[in-house]
């Protein structure tokens, strides 16, 4: 079953207030098994409102809108729903007696406006709202059910659970479940991960689909399934797939972050973590510490004269580091305070991140640098992880006599 959320209210359109109803929503439709192809937005305007829902019910089996049912004369779903089905607006005396009790309840006067709202398009069947006074209705047309749901998120999430989701599950039988997973990349661009798995991405069930954040890219692998367990069986064999291809360029899963991964891997080994930031202020150590596991950082130096920023200079500075601290590792960011980032992400300056461990120093250099938040972020992504991809290494395992990975 395919079915279509229309948010309608000329303040989704300005940018005013964020569509939470539309993605809570789409959660509930995706979790019974209805397929959602299309969303769309539309101001405060009958006509319009009529063209979307026209639309709308040209794909789909199921229509939801939500907003624009209040009593002011800007709210003018009602017209635009009984634009797009040729049913006239009738006065619904029951309706009418309800809104008139819902105030009675309150204690306050009802106005004249107010009986707009037990207007519905005549033929739809109207829908109680116990908990404001907008009534709902669904009206059913040419094999498409309407339904038409007030934009208050409390009261169109109360309608949605009481009243659509059972309507929906009677006429899907035996219902379908989709469940996804999401595997968390960094410091890979989306374009790259794209060109390792694009085969992957044409599959149709499940899905694999990429999400880019600043100096991060989701996975999401969507499988939708008669039962739960044949789901997360679909899930499991895609995301051996795309792990293969990865490898360890994922870090972690769900909306896990990079730096409690790290954290989690210290603290796997007991580990504790020296580290030296000259353009960061101090900001990948706080990561660190304001993990659940608190990571064991004992060392962390401010700004310092990053004037020599070289590799050299960075492996003397995490080497000395490990030796002074007593720490397992140590890790050593040197870069220009000083670098311009446009609008457009281009990045100038430098910055040498090492990681030492006993016998071993790695070092990278990156043109990133300056204190905007896109450049700290992107140094952050780069030490915590380079970080990590030492911590996976075989060789800082033995050395502790720790087994696991
Ligand atoms: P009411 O009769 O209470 O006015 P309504 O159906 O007319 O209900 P709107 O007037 O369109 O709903 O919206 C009422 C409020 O609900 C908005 O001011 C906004 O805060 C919230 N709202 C509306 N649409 C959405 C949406 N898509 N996502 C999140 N919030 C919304």
């Amino acid at each position: 079953m395919r079915a279509e959320i229309i948010s309608i209210g000329t303040e989704l359109l300005l940018g005013e207030i964020i569509d939470t109803n539309a993605s809570w929503l789409a959660q509930q439709l995706a979790a019974v098994g209805v397929d959602v192809f299309f969303r769309t937005t539309v101001g405060d305007n009958a006509g319009r409102i009529a063209e979307v829902i026209r639309l709308a019910m040209s794909r789909a089996e199921v229509v939801i809108t939500t907003g624009g049912l209040g009593p002011t004369v800007d709210d003018v779903t009602r017209e635009g729903i009984a634009l797009a089905t040729g049913c006239e607006l009738v006065l619904d005396e029951n309706l009418l007696a309800q809104i008139r009790a819902m105030f009675g309840k309150w204690g306050s006067p009802m106005s004249d406006n107010n009986v707009r709202q037990a207007y519905i398009p005549r033929g739809a069947t109207p829908i109680e709202n116990p908990v404001g006074t907008a009534p709902a209705f669904i009206v059913e047309q040419n094999g498409s059910a309407v339904f038409t749901l007030p934009g208050v998120p409390r009261e169109m999430k109360y309608l949605t659970e009481t009243r659509v989701l059972p309507w929906l599950r009677e006429r899907l039988g035996g219902e379908q479940i989709i469940l996804s997973k999401t595997l968390r990349t960094c410091a890979l661009g989306e374009s790259l991960i794209d060109a390792k798995i694009a085969d992957l991405e044409t599959s149709t069930n499940p899905t694999v689909g990429l999400a880019a954040h600043p100096g991060q890219t989701d996975i999401r692998i969507t499988a939708k399934a008669d039962t739960r367990a044949q789901a997360e069986q679909m899930i499991r064999e895609m995301e051996t797939r795309v792990r293969e291809r990865l490898g360890e360029a994922i870090y972690g899963e769900g909306t896990e972050m990079l730096e409690q991964v790290v954290a989690r891997l210290l603290t796997a080994r007991n580990w504790r973590v020296a580290i030296v930031e000259t353009n960061t202020r101090g900001a990948i150590a706080e990561r660190l510490r304001h993990t659940r596991e608190g990571a064991r950082v004992i060392a962390s130096v401010g700004v310092l004269d990053a004037t020599d920023v070289s590799e050299a200079n960075a492996r003397e500075l995490a080497d000395e580091l490990l030796k002074k601290s007593g720490a397992e590792t140590a890790l050593a960011i040197v870069g220009t305070m000083e670098a311009s980032e446009d609008l457009y992400g281009e990045r100038t300056g430098q910055t040498v991140i090492a990681v030492a461990r006993e016998r071993h120093t790695l070092t990278r250099a990156y043109t990133i640098g300056g204190t905007g938040d896109l450049s700290q972020n992107w140094i952050a992504i780069r030490a915590l992880d380079l970080l990590r991809r030492e911590l996976l290494k075989k060789g800082s395992l033995e050395a502790k006599g720790v087994t696991d990975a």
